[in-house]
C-alpha cells in the first residue's frame, strides 16, 4: 500500500506466527466470540494474550453510529444474545484470562444502550473466574445516568470511556457523540461509584494542536479521570479520515509527562497504544495509591 510506505518505522510491526494465537482463535470461534484483538489484528496480541488480557466485543459488530475514524459497519444491529455473557465468561476461563476488557458498538437502538448486557457479562465473569478483573470500555449511553450506574454497580473494576479527540475536532471525527457529553459521562461515573477508577483515551494525528491537547488533559482531570491512554491514529481503510501527522515516540513521552504533572495515576502514551494496552498496569497503579 502506498500509505503503508510512508508510515514511520516505529509503526511497522510484524506479528510472528504463534501456536498460542491459533489456539485462541479456535476457542473464540467455537464459542462464537468476537475480540477487538482479532478483529483489528492488533499488533499487541501476543503480549496481551500472553499476560492474560483480551478485549471482547459485546452486542455484535454492527454499530448504530458512523464515526469517521472507525471501520466498524454501520446499520441496524441484531437483538442482544442473552447467552453471550455466559459464553464470554466461558471463553475467558478457557483462555486463562486474568484481566478482561469488555467493549461494544454504540447501541442507540436499545432502551438502555446495552448497559444491562454489560452488567450481566461482568457478573458472569466474576462468577466463572475468581479474582478476575474486568474493565469496561463503554459508549456514552447517550448520557443516560441510570444506564451508567447499572454498569458501575455490576462489580466492574475500571470504567473506561474514550473522548477520542480534542474539542474542536470532535464534530468532524465522532458521530453523534459530543465532547462535553463524554466529559460529563466520565464525571457522572465518578459520582455514581467513587471507588471505581475511571479511564479515558484519545488519538493523536488528526490535526489537533499541542494547546488543544493540553486543554483536553485538563478537562479530563477536571472530570477526575484517573487513567489515560494516548495512541497514534491510523487510518483503517481509505474510507476513513486521513492521518494528518505521525507523532514521534518522543512526542508521546512529552504528552505523558504533561499528563502525569496534572495528576493522572497512570498514563500509557506511545504510537501503538490502544485503550486496552497494558490495561492491568493502570488498574494496579490505582491500587498502589
Ligand atoms: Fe487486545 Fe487491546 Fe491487547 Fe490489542 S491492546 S491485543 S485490542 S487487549
Ligand atoms: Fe466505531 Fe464506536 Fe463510533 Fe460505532 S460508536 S462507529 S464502534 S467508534
Amino acid at each position: 500500500l502506498p500509505g503503508e510506505e510512508r508510515k514511520p518505522s516505529w509503526l511497522k510491526v510484524t506479528l510472528a506466527a504463534s501456536p498460542m494465537l491459533g489456539e485462541v482463535r479456535r476457542t473464540l470461534r467455537e464459542l462464537r466470540l468476537t475480540t477487538v484483538c482479532e478483529e483489528a489484528r492488533c499488533p499487541n496480541r501476543q503480549e496481551c494474550f500472553g499476560s492474560g488480557t483480551a478485549t471482547f466485543m459485546l452486542l455484535g459488530d454492527v454499530c448504530t453510529r458512523n464515526c469517521r475514524f472507525c471501520a466498524v459497519k454501520t446499520g441496524r444491529p441484531a437483538p442482544p444474545d442473552p447467552d453471550e455473557p455466559r459464553r464470554v465468561a466461558e471463553g475467558a476461563r478457557r483462555l486463562g484470562l486474568r484481566y478482561v476488557v469488555l467493549t461494544s458498538v454504540a447501541r442507540d437502538d436499545l432502551p438502555d444502550g446495552g448497559a444491562g448486557h454489560f452488567a450481566e457479562t461482568v457478573r458472569a465473569l466474576k462468577r466463572a473466574i475468581p479474582g478476575v478483573r474486568v474493565e469496561v470500555l463503554v459508549p456514552d449511553f447517550q448520557g443516560d445516568r441510570e444506564a451508567l450506574c447499572t454498569v458501575l454497580t455490576s462489580g466492574v473494576d475500571v470504567f473506561n470511556h474514550n473522548v477520542e479527540t480534542v474539542r474542536r475536532l470532535t464534530p468532524s471525527v465522532r458521530a453523534r457523540a459530543t465532547y462535553d457529553r463524554s466529559l460529563s459521562v466520565l464525571a457522572a461515573a465518578k459520582a455514581c461509584a467513587p471507588h471505581v477508577p475511571t479511564k479515558s483515551g484519545f488519538m493523536v494525528g488528526l490535526g489537533e494542536t499541542p494547546e488543544e491537547i493540553e486543554e483536553l488533559l485538563r478537562n479530563l482531570r477536571d472530570a477526575r479521570v484517573d487513567l489515560l491512554t494516548v495512541g497514534q491514529y491510523l487510518r483503517p481503510t481509505p474510507a476513513q479520515l486521513p492521518v494528518v501527522r505521525y507523532y514521534a515516540p518522543e512526542e508521546f513521552r512529552e504528552i505523558a509527562r504533561k499528563a502525569y504533572a496534572l495528576g493522572f495515576a497512570y498514563v500509557a502514551a506511545a504510537p501503538l497504544v490502544r485503550s486496552s494496552y497494558h490495561a492491568h498496569e493502570g488498574y494496579d497503579a490505582t491500587r498502589e495509591r
